[in-house]
């Protein structure tokens, strides 16, 4: 159940009214609720129950460490890309043996530190990467775990950019060159080759990508074991999105009797819906051409996902009287007939581009409302940038009738942290 509900028309985060923290820490602000990210990952923890998976956070969704922590905290691994994740998740004190590592472009350095740490398992991306985690778990004197991740030619994900697993797409291998990987494995005396790994892409919500893909590997795998070769771990990545128990009735009857730990690497699953960005209206702006606009203090370098992947989000007032929200990211009119006029939701960043919303229906909305763009707690403050030198938004956790600042805003200092100013003359 949703942990952001209205009260006598008013929109509530737990039992905090979300208009006092848009009163108190101002906006744009990201706000996040404690208790949607444990049910999320409760959800899905006891619908695979019967199997134990492996459940490793998909941390690109949101790295944000308090939130890192509170699923660490309930037992959840960590999926990471990048040396920055594997740093974060050592300020979290998270497990390491419970760290998987992806990405088509390891870095040697970011290859050592996860090394280093002994993480669970390197999902490898490609024959030279092999070569090379090899090369240093030699220099370190160590024996590790990879997983090879193939690339079972399937088509998921909601929008072409987080599409992950079509032949054309740069993750992973083909199962044939896998298969000569996995039969070389003698060659690498520093590697225990124990896992197959595969991300189909983001935002999937059906279960038939999966069982395709399932369908693909499992008898790969099957193979692999009559050769010989052990394998221990399946990770099937994220991207899921749908209820996590039609998720496992599709899956686990696939993966009965196959006797495997099941690596699973959400993101968006677990984070997604416990989080929104609040906002202010600014200006409202009419055209003479029938056009007009909402001009919001949020922006593409806030929330990027509209402009980036063309989705839409729904966007609802914190006021409800006498606006309220459709399902399809509509503002609409309560109880009144509608009197509705269609508006861009728009930012100030200077791009036409910069938009949260196209062509939606606001009957009425004035200077000064504060919205709430919904389901934005996934690749949200994750993906914000300092575009037009913009300091980046300020994270708010809340827990029951208390709100934390879990990341402040950024100030105009925090943007030339690092630069130099060089003198030409
Ligand atoms: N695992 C890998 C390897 C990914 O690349 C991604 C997303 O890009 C995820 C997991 C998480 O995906 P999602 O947030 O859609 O669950």
């Amino acid at each position: 159940m949703s942990n952001f509900k209205y009260k006598r028309n008013r929109l509530y985060c737990e039992d905090i009214e979300v208009s006092e923290i848009a009163k108190n820490i101002s906006t744009p602000a990201y706000v996040y609720s404690y208790q949607s990210i444990v049910d999320k990952y409760k959800e899905l923890k006891s619908a695979f129950a019967n199997i134990k998976p492996l459940i490793c956070f998909s941390m690109k969704a949101n790295s944000n460490l308090s939130i890192c922590r509170i699923l660490t905290e309930q037992g959840a691994g960590l999926d990471i890309v990048s040396g920055g994740e594997l740093y974060r998740a050592a300020k979290v004190k998270a497990d390491f043996r419970r760290i998987v590592f992806a990405g088509a472009g390891k870095t040697e350095q970011e290859i050592r530190e996860a090394l280093k740490l002994n993480i669970l398992l390197i999902n490898a991306e490609s024959k030279e990467e092999v070569e090379k985690v090899n090369t240093l778990a030699g220099g370190l004197k160590k024996k590790v775990q990879i997983a090879l991740r193939v690339n079972p030619n399937v088509s998921g994900g909601a929008h072409q950019y987080i599409q992950t697993a079509k032949k054309e797409n740069k993750f992973g291998i083909s199962l044939e060159e896998a298969k000569k990987i996995f039969l070389q494995r003698k060659k690498f005396i520093h590697l225990n080759t124990c896992g197959i790994h595969f991300h189909l892409g983001s935002q999937i919500t059906t279960n038939q990508p999966f069982t395709k893909a399932l369908k693909k590997v499992i008898p790969f795998l099957s193979q692999l074991r009559k050769q010989g070769i052990e394998i221990k771990y399946l990770d099937i990545g994220g991207g899921f999105f749908q209820s996590a128990k039609q998720f496992a009735q599709a899956i686990l009857p696939l993966l009965s009797n196959l006797n495997i730990c099941l690596i699973m690497e959400p993101g968006r699953f677990l984070i997604a819906e416990s989080g929104i960005l609040l906002t202010k209206v600014l200006y409202l702006k009419k055209r003479k051409t029938g056009k007009n606009f909402i001009i919001v203090d949020a922006a593409m370098n806030d929330f990027i996902r509209p402009s980036l992947y063309n989705v839409s989000h729904r966007i609802v007032p914190l006021k409800k009287t006498p606006i309220t929200s459709s399902a399809k990211g509509e503002v609409r009119q309560r109880r009144q007939p509608a009197v509705t006029k269609r508006y861009d939701i728009v930012g100030p960043v200077c791009e036409s581009g910069d938009f949260l919303a196209k062509n939606v229906n606001v009957p009425f909305i004035k200077t000064g409302d504060f919205l709430a763009i919904m389901d934005t707690g996934a690749y949200g403050f994750a993906m914000a940038s300092n575009y037009n030198s913009r300091p980046r938004p300020a994270e708010v956790l809340v827990k029951k009738n208390k709100f934390y600042l879990i990341r402040e805003r950024e100030e105009y200092k925090d943007l030339i942290r690092k630069e130099k100013l060089v003198h030409s003359q």
